[in-house]
C-alpha cells in the first residue's frame, strides 16, 4: 500500500481520485437552494463513508508505531467499525471490534461485512459500555502480554489526528468548487463524534473560504458537540502546524432531529428524506446518520435558513449497510 504524506502527516490513500460533487437539479428547485451533493459515500474501502477518509491517517499512524492489531469501538451497525476492519485487512492487521448491544442471531448489514471481513468481534451489554475504554485498555495489556502491538482507534475515528481526513477532504471540495466555478455558503454534514465537522472547520479557516459549517446532531445535544468539534478542530490544526481560534459559540449544530427513538434508530423525518432524496436524484442516503442530516437540511431550507439562492454542499458521509438492518418495514 502506497503512503504519502499530507502538512507532514503520513497518509495511506484509499480512494484514489476525488469523490465526485453533484449538483442536486430537483432537491434544489424543491427548496430554493442550489444543492450539491459531495458523495463521500463513494470513498474507498467497501462500500465507502467518512471514516475510511480518516483512516487515511490513523492507519497510517498505526503502521508506523508497528501496530499488528487495531482495536476499535462503535454501535452495532457501526460503520466505523467495519471500514476499520478492512482498512487493517489491506494493510496486513488484525482487527478487533468491540461493539454496543447484545449479539444479534442474525448477522446483518456492517455486521454481516464485519464477519466476512474476518474481524474478532466482542459484544458489550449497553449497561456495562461506559466502561468499554477501560475494558479495551484490559483487552490491549492481555495481546501486549502474548507479544502483540496493539492500536487503539476512540470511538468514530474522532482525534485530530482522524479529522485530518475532513481537512483533506474541504480542500478537495474547495478544489472542485473552484473548477465548477462555485462559491461554497453552506457545509452540511451528519455529527455523531464530531471528527467530520471538526476537519471541515479547520479546512475553511486553512483555505479561508466563507463557508458555514452546519452540523446536524444524530446523537448528543448541541452544546456537547459544539465543545466536542472545537476541541478536536484546535488539535487537529495544531497538528498540521496551523493554529486555529475556535470557539464553540462559532460551532453551529442542530439538534433538533435526532428523532424519537435517538442515535441509531430511523426517524420519521429521515426516512420521509431518504424516500425524497431517492425519487428526486436517484441516491441513497442511510437511517442513522445522512438520512436525519438531510432532514435537518431540508427543515432548515423550508424555514428559509439558507438565503434564497445560496450554494449549499451537503456531505453525503455513506451508511449504507445500515440500511440492510434497519429499513425493514
Ligand atoms: C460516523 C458517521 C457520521 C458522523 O461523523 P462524525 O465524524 O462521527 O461526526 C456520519 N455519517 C456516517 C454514515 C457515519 O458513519
Amino acid at each position: 500500500m502506497k503512503s504519502s504524506s499530507y502538512y507532514g502527516l503520513p497518509r495511506f490513500c484509499f480512494t484514489p481520485n476525488a469523490t465526485p460533487l453533484e449538483f442536486a437539479p430537483m432537491l434544489s428547485k424543491k427548496l430554493g437552494i442550489k444543492l450539491y451533493i459531495k458523495r463521500d459515500d463513494k470513498t474507498g474501502l467497501v462500500t465507502g463513508g467518512n471514516k475510511s477518509r480518516k483512516l487515511e491517517f490513523l492507519m497510517a499512524d498505526a503502521v508506523n508505531k508497528n501496530a499488528d492489531v487495531v482495536l476499535t469501538t462503535g454501535s452495532l451497525q457501526s460503520n466505523h467499525a467495519m471500514l476499520t476492519c478492512a482498512a487493517a485487512n489491506k494493510l496486513g492487521l488484525k482487527s478487533v471490534l468491540v461493539l454496543k448491544g447484545k449479539e444479534p442471531t442474525q448477522f446483518q448489514g456492517n455486521l454481516l461485512l464485519e464477519r466476512l471481513l474476518g474481524a474478532e468481534i466482542h459484544f458489550v451489554d449497553a449497561k456495562e459500555y461506559g466502561e468499554v475504554y477501560k475494558l479495551m485498555e484490559e483487552m490491549m495489556a492481555d495481546l501486549r502480554g502474548k507479544g502483540k502491538n496493539p492500536y487503539f482507534i476512540p470511538v468514530g475515528g474522532s482525534t485530530p489526528l482522524g479529522a485530518v481526513g475532513y481537512v483533506a477532504a474541504a480542500e478537495e471540495l474547495f478544489k472542485q468548487a473552484d473548477e465548477m466555478g462555485l462559491k461554497v455558503d453552506y457545509i452540511v454534514n451528519a455529527v455523531g463524534s464530531g471528527g467530520t465537522s471538526a476537519g471541515l472547520e479547520v479546512g475553511v479557516r486553512l483555505f479561508e473560504r466563507a463557508a458555514r459549517v452546519v452540523g446536524i446532531s444524530v446523537d448528543s445535544e448541541k452544546q456537547v458537540f459544539q465543545e466536542q468539534i472545537a476541541e478536536i478542530a484546535k488539535e487537529c490544526a495544531k497538528l498540521i502546524g496551523k493554529p486555529i481560534s475556535i470557539e464553540p459559540e462559532d460551532v453551529i449544530v442542530f439538534d433538533e432531529y435526532i428523532g424519537e427513538a435517538g442515535y441509531g434508530k430511523p426517524s420519521k423525518a429521515g426516512n420521509s428524506a431518504i424516500e425524497l432524496v431517492a425519487s428526486c436524484e436517484g441516491i441513497i442516503l442511510d437511517p442513522v446518520y445522512s438520512g436525519k442530516a438531510m432532514a435537518g437540511l431540508i427543515d432548515l431550507a423550508r424555514q428559509g435558513y439558507f438565503h434564497p439562492g445560496s450554494t449549499v454542499v451537503f456531505f453525503h458521509t455513506g451508511g449504507i449497510p445500515a440500511i440492510f438492518d434497519l429499513l425493514k418495514d
